[in-house]
């Protein structure tokens, strides 16, 4: 590349005076340079000092810079091949770069221009050889660049926020999509965004029974009429799954015409929780109601095994008084009128029954814990086994009424007095003690207590003693205590037990007050 340095004729004058006018006048640097590598320069107009803060004779002085100097150094290869390449075609330039003014600042310009033979300002006649030279403007683009770099900033971060956005976000202008975030295009199952945009059209996303209705939304709304923003349809995953999106949509404004803006979240798990949680429900509630109706069961069968067993005892006893020598009728008649009660009870408890499974609730009532306890103790006098057992009653007069189902009540103490019974079976006639108590535990409930001198109860029994089915009885159900339980709980009270300091168990229930 030649090297020469030219004479210069004149900084910013020209010998033509309208050019000197214009290019005065003209905003940025109009230059004519050689075309070397230093670019040095021929004319630069006086718009140079405002643009570089270098005055035209400094930048043409041998001691000033070189133009080419003043470009920073990132920029300069580009900015040389371009212009070469350009040069070499012999075609304008266009270059965008930044350049280092004087007081150190970097600022973007605009240089145009093109390459021209000429001899014109050599004042050397023998140079007969055209030169090179390279005329054009540097223009000061610095806050159209810096706003250019602002928004391309802005939009990556526009950009990255939406691709971050966990929501699939969707613009469609007749079903073509115009934008699209990363979130869609990976919960419709595609690689790539490209896949999506050169689908045919959007509908294709969409599940066939659901086209027509969607098309029928967009177009009331590109309409103006009346349209759900909120809703929910069936869309096409990429791999042949149906897939339940819940989109919010309205109109935008994109690029100049009116586009759909659709932001889609994907609900087909938690739509597939769901219905599971519902199944699982509707199984629990048959379970439960299995449950129910085996304890149900079980209860009659162990409620009524009482009556039964008295009803079957009482007979014999009235059959063995009737085929006596001299039989005695009235004890006969006393039988016969437990049979009555018994067989009145048996009915009673059946029905209790019928009504809880009808209407799942007891006929709860004002009762009087002592007179339940008093009929209690009157049936069990009336078992054989009761004859050789102290029966003690502690109950404090005056008590509270309580509200309650007194069938159910008296149910939870004969089986409290029955468990007591069997546990006190292995016992000596004059060891076996019954004690059966109510007081007024505290403002609120009183405390119902059927305590015994058995064999007690052991860790190991305790730990599934309320359990369904559980017993340690030859002939038991397992099914009395978690019948009481049951209906204490339901009474709102607390059943429990604790170890007496001699011997046996005491079984306590609460039941609130009126
Ligand atoms: P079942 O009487 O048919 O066995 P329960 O649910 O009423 O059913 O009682 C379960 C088990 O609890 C009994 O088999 C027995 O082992 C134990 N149990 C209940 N009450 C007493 C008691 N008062 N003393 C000792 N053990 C008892």
């Amino acid at each position: 590349m030649p090297n020469t340095n030219p004479k210069s004729i004149s900084s910013n004058q020209t010998e033509d005076p309208a050019f000197n006018s214009i290019a005065e006048h003209l905003p940025g640097m109009i230059y004519r340079i050689q075309n070397n590598a230093d670019w040095n320069t021929l004319y630069l107009s006086k718009g140079t000092y405002e643009l570089t803060g270098y005055t035209a004779e400094e930048l043409m002085s041998e001691e000033g810079p070189t133009l080419a100097s003043l470009i920073v150094a990132e920029d300069y290869d580009r900015v040389w091949l371009e212009g070469q390449t350009a040069i070499k075609l012999e075609q304008p330039y266009e270059i965008t770069h930044r350049i280092n003014t004087k007081s150190g600042e970097q600022k973007w310009v605009l240089s145009k221009g093109q390459a021209k033979y000429t001899t014109e300002y050599y004042e050397n006649s023998e140079a007969t050889i055209p030169e090179l030279v390279v005329e054009g403007i540097l223009l000061d683009i610095n806050l159209q660049k810096e706003t250019e770099i602002a928004l391309l900033n802005s939009e990556k971060r526009f950009r990255k926020i939406v691709d971050g956005s966990l929501e699939g976000i969707l613009i469609h202008r007749d079903w073509q999509p115009v934008f699209i975030n990363k979130s869609l295009v990976k919960m419709l199952g595609y690689d790539s965004d490209e896949q999506i945009y050169n689908l045919d059209s959007m509908s294709s996303i969409i599940a066939a029974h659901e086209r027509e209705r969607l098309k029928a939304y967009a177009q009331a709304r590109l309409e103006g009429e009346k349209a759900p923003n909120n809703y929910e349809f069936e869309a096409l995953h990429n791999d042949g799954s149906i897939r339940c999106l819940e989109v919010e949509s309205s109109l935008m404004d994109w690029k100049g015409e009116t586009a759909i803006l659709s932001t889609l979240i994907d609900r087909t798990e938690k739509k597939r929780a769901i219905v599971q949680a519902e199944n699982q429900r509707q199984q629990l509630a048959h379970i439960n109601r299995l449950n129910m109706f085996g304890e149900m069961s079980a209860g009659i069968a162990h409620e009524l095994n009482q009556p039964l067993t008295a009803i079957v005892n009482r007979c014999a006893a009235a059959r063995n008084r009737i085929n006596s020598e001299q039989p005695n009728l009235e004890k006969v008649k006393e039988a016969l009128i437990s049979i009555q009660e018994q067989a009145q009870r048996s009915g009673d408890i059946i029905s209790n029954m019928r009504e809880m499974v009808k209407t799942k609730q007891s006929k709860k009532q004002e009762i009087d814990i002592a007179e339940i306890i008093h009929f209690c103790i009157t049936f069990i006098k009336t078992e054989g086994f009761f004859k050789n057992t102290s029966i003690t009653t502690n109950v404090t007069e005056n008590l509270p009424k309580v509200i309650g189902d007194p069938i159910q009540i008296q149910q939870v103490i004969l089986n409290l007095i029955h468990n007591s019974r069997d546990a006190m079976q292995g016992v000596k006639n004059n060891d076996r003690h019954l004690t059966i108590s109510a007081i007024n535990h505290d403002d609120h409930e009183i405390q119902v207590s059927v305590s015994d001198s058995g064999t007690g109860i052991s860790q190991k029994v305790e730990s599934e003693l309320y359990q369904s089915f559980f017993t340690t009885k030859k002939d038991g159900m397992g099914m009395g205590l978690s019948i009481c339980r049951t209906i204490i709980t339901a009474h709102k009270g607390r059943l429990w037990f604790s170890r007496n300091a001699q011997q046996g168990v005491t079984f306590r229930f609460t039941l609130p007050t009126v």
